[in-house]
């Protein structure tokens, strides 16, 4: 390297101004018409793995020489825009993932733009506020103490996490941070929760070190919520045996029905019982100031700690998740360590104090920029409508012959197709069996036509198709081509399929 080409360095990363607004400009044009147009288009072009990555060139060596970023950028756009999955399209219904807010991608850009380091807050001063503020205003929206601590994470996972370790830093009854899990003469810790819940549950006792054999799977009711008798009852019989029941998770809104546990009386319950009360909300603790939701929801506010998902029922474009403790120092005490290579004011707001992550990224902006833009009320609207829509699919499923009904509760809508010559039968095993199996494969069909996108969810042994809408873009239109689209494609697969599937009788 000459003292010269130092000088006057030309970075392979730099692109001049110039270039930069082109750039810029392109790419956001690129991006309007491809929102313009998704909702003309398929919601995914069924690819195989090794499609893709021919598409993709997966094989090649990393390139030894650059390339130019304008047609770099096309390329990849391209291939973007033409083989993804859309959760944005209108009729994505599938998982719990929403469709994104456009101000969140542009928020996206701006936040790598001043790229803040979100750990600490000499580093990020405008954006640790800002975060603070986006946890306070989501704490809010949900009915919870808005002093609480709290921060932005990943997802629903991890934001699930920090409760689980804020719960065992402060219940265990010793400094398991300090000795561990395997402390001489610790009592077993015990985690509570029902089998409806998301598998963040067996993650986290498996990576913190308690094992998943410290759950216990607490049963549901007909409606698939926690049974408190039952679990009344496991946490006497563990504590007679000398076991500790540190934690009781209450899920506001399951992955699969939506069911909403009882959370007034799961929190009374722990209060008695000197357990912690983690609720998983990720996916519905946003729908609780929504009029006409469940009304335990209104037990999250006893919590002492919430997941919630912005990107979920916020519209946010991936990655947010949120955490919300009861107070900030229960935070602090399961995370907190003071490195003598950190000289930052204990005074200010530093995030890395109060979670896993050590640098971070600038997530709350565009979680910030949702809110600011739909408001309170805006947010109230979209997801109530969204809770409209799945009811009315819900309705209007019992008007077909060959459809049943199976839950609906929040946003999702389960049911499934059943040829009304089978209906009287449905309950033998082997027609059982073969609904099952019908459904499954109507779904894989469904699914791969790019009409619309759905999931599925077993119920009480029965496999149904899954209907979950955290959509802004889905309108009335789309509910109402759905029973038509899913009874064309059963009719076909039955017609092929029953012959050799389903004996006759
Ligand atoms: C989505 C979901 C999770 C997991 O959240 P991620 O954001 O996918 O990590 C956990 N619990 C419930 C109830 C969920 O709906």
């Amino acid at each position: 390297m000459s003292q010269d080409s130092l000088r006057n360095r030309r970075a392979p990363l730099a692109i001049a101004p110039g270039e930069f607004r082109k750039l810029g400009h392109q790419l956001v044009d690129r991006i309007a018409e491809h929102l313009d147009a998704l909702a003309d288009g398929p919601v995914t072009r069924a690819a195989s793995p090794a499609d893709i990555r021919a598409l993709l060139g997966a094989d090649r060596p990393l390139p030894r020489d650059g390339a130019d970023p304008d047609a770099l950028l096309r390329e990849i756009t391209e291939l973007l825009f033409s083989h993804s999955l859309f959760n944005g399209h209108p009729r994505f219904w599938g998982y719990v993932t929403s469709s994104p807010a456009p101000i969140g991608m542009l928020g996206d850009l701006l936040a790598s733009a001043v790229n803040p380091n979100v750990g600490a807050w000499i580093l990020s001063p405008v954006a640790t506020e800002l975060e603070a503020q986006t946890v306070r205003w989501i704490a809010e929206l949900i009915g919870y103490p808005e002093d609480c601590g709290g921060l932005l994470v990943s997802g629903g996972n991890m934001a699930n996490f920090v409760g689980f370790l804020a719960a065992r830093a402060a219940k265990a009854g010793w400094n398991v941070r300090e000795a561990g899990m395997a402390a001489g003469g610790a009592r077993r810790l015990r985690v509570y929760a029902s089998t409806g819940v998301h598998t963040w549950v067996q993650k986290a006792v498996d990576l913190f070190g308690l094992g998943t054999d410290s759950i216990r799977w607490i049963d549901v009711d007909r409606r698939q919520r926690l049974d408190l008798a039952a679990l009344r009852k496991q946490v006497e019989a563990d504590r007679a045996q000398g076991d500790e029941p540190f934690l009781v998770v209450g899920t506001a809104g399951s992955v699969s029905t939506g069911a909403v546990d009882p959370l007034p009386e799961i929190a009374a319950f722990c209060r008695e019982a000197g357990a912690w009360f983690h609720v998983d909300g990720a996916y519905g603790a946003l729908a609780a100031a929504v009029p006409g939701a469940p009304a335990d929801l209104g037990g999250m506010s006893q919590a002492d700690s919430v997941a919630v998902d912005p990107h979920k029922w916020l519209y946010a474009p991936l990655e947010a998740g949120c955490s919300l403790v009861r107070r900030t120092d229960l935070l602090r005490n399961a995370f907190s360590y003071h490195p003598p290579y950190y000289h930052f004011d204990q005074e200010a707001i530093n995030f890395f104090d109060m979670g896993p992550q050590n640098s971070r990224g600038f997530r709350a902006l565009k979680v910030w920029l949702g809110l600011r833009q739909a408001g309170r009320d805006g947010y109230l609207r979209m997801i109530g409508d969204d809770i409209l829509l799945a009811r009315r699919l819900r309705d209007s499923i019992s008007n077909f012959a060959d459809l049943e009904p199976v839950t609906q509760e929040l946003s999702i809508t389960t049911f499934r197709y059943v040829p009304c010559d089978l209906r009287a039968s449905a309950g033998s095993e082997v027609v059982a069996a073969y609904l099952n199996w019908l459904n499954q494969e109507l779904l894989t069909r469904l699914e791969r036509s790019g009409e619309a996108f759905l999931s599925n969810a077993m119920v009480d042994g029965t496999y149904v198709l899954r209907m979950c809408i955290v959509n802004f873009r889905t309108t009335l239109a789309d509910i109402e081509a759905l029973p038509d689209l899913v009874i064309r494609l059963g009719r076909d697969l039955d017609a092929v399929s029953r012959p050799l599937r389903l004996p006759s009788p």
